[in-house]
């Protein structure tokens, strides 16, 4: 899976060799996403672009063919990395899109590679679209989780057939279920991500209660949110250009993520809400926090001047 823009953050780098060595041993194609939790991660491009690449918010990889990349230049690079000063590797990301789509006998010779390299390895994660969690059985995510692959970042985005089919999700919600419960019978730890204001105003309330309900279903470890906005070269900016996206403003958004917070019912789940996209920054452990969380909401809805919501120009897409 990869995401959107609004989604996922962009951290553009590049890793060069000491001065005079060329190429760069590790680079970069094109723009790199990660997830928040990732930013201390060694991140290797497993795989250029989205095998899907249709979802209608999604900037990250329109301008990426995809492709799976050589194993042996994969190695060169874990080599690489091993041999630099720093901090050793104890988390590694493997981009782009849904490296998960690779086939598990090139993802089990990567895992091999980075548990051979650095001692002190204990987690190993990717995007994975729904697409790819249907290709994958049970069996090879466990063999892959055995391996080393232990988490993954699902883009559910929504729990209400309506709002998948406008984003071109490519799965209805009962698919969505289908295919993440795959990974975590498989003892994935999924980490799932819902995207606030994804079906206008007229859907908010049932797109949140939906949303809400997928989730239950699932029993992720990890749900954040996510605030949609029309990134530049996506359907969703020529529709919001025609004038037909649908813009909540902050107190919308924070009423829709409180009937979605109200309507989750998790045994060990952590939430958050600290993506950039965010105008509120919340977190908690449900269902400890639940209660909490719905009572701030409601402060934030009962007096919203009081509230400080993040201003557009601090929000990160
Ligand atoms: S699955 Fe959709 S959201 Fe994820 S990277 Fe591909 S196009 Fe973007």
């Amino acid at each position: 899976m990869g995401g959107l823009g609004p989604i996922r953050r962009a951290t553009l780098a590049m890793l060069e060799g000491p001065p005079g060595a060329s190429p760069p041993v590790i680079s970069y194609e094109g723009t790199l996403y990660r997830p928040p939790s990732e930013a201390r991660s060694l991140i290797l491009q497993a795989t250029i672009g989205c095998s899907y690449n249709e979802c209608a918010f999604c900037a990250m990889y329109r301008d990426k063919r995809f492709r799976v990349r050589p194993l042996d230049e994969l190695v060169a690079e874990i080599d690489w990395a091993a041999a630099q000063p720093g901090p050793e590797v104890d988390k590694v990301f493997l981009a782009d899109g849904d490296a998960l789509v690779a086939k598990p006998k090139f993802l089990l010779g990567i895992l091999e590679a980075l548990r051979g390299t650095f001692p002190m390895l204990r987690r190993v994660s990717c995007y994975a679209s729904p697409q790819a969690l249907q290709i994958r059985s049970v069996e090879q995510m466990v063999e892959l989780r055995e391996a080393g692959l232990t988490q993954y970042y699902l883009g559910i985005e929504s729990g209400h057939d309506t709002v998948l089919e406008q984003l071109t999700k490519g799965v209805d919600a009962a698919e969505m279920i289908r295919v993440a419960n795959k990974a975590q019978e498989a003892g994935v730890k999924l980490s799932t991500m819902i995207l606030l204001g994804a079906g206008g105003r007229e859907l908010s309330r049932d797109h949140a209660i939906a949303s809400a309900r997928v989730v239950n279903a699932i029993g992720p470890r990890f749900v954040s949110t996510l605030v949609m906005t029309p990134v530049e070269g996506t359907p969703l900016a020529a529709a919001d250009e025609r004038g037909e996206f649908d813009h909540m403003d902050p107190v919308e958004l924070a009423a829709e993520l409180r009937e979605f917070v109200a309507h989750l019912e998790l045994d060990a789940t952590i939430f958050r809400s600290n993506h950039a996209s965010n105008y509120l920054t919340l977190a908690g452990t449900l269902p400890k926090d639940k209660q909490r969380l719905v009572e701030t909401l409601d402060a934030v809805l009962a007096h919203p001047d009081r509230v400080r919501f993040v201003p557009d120009w601090m929000r990160g897409l």
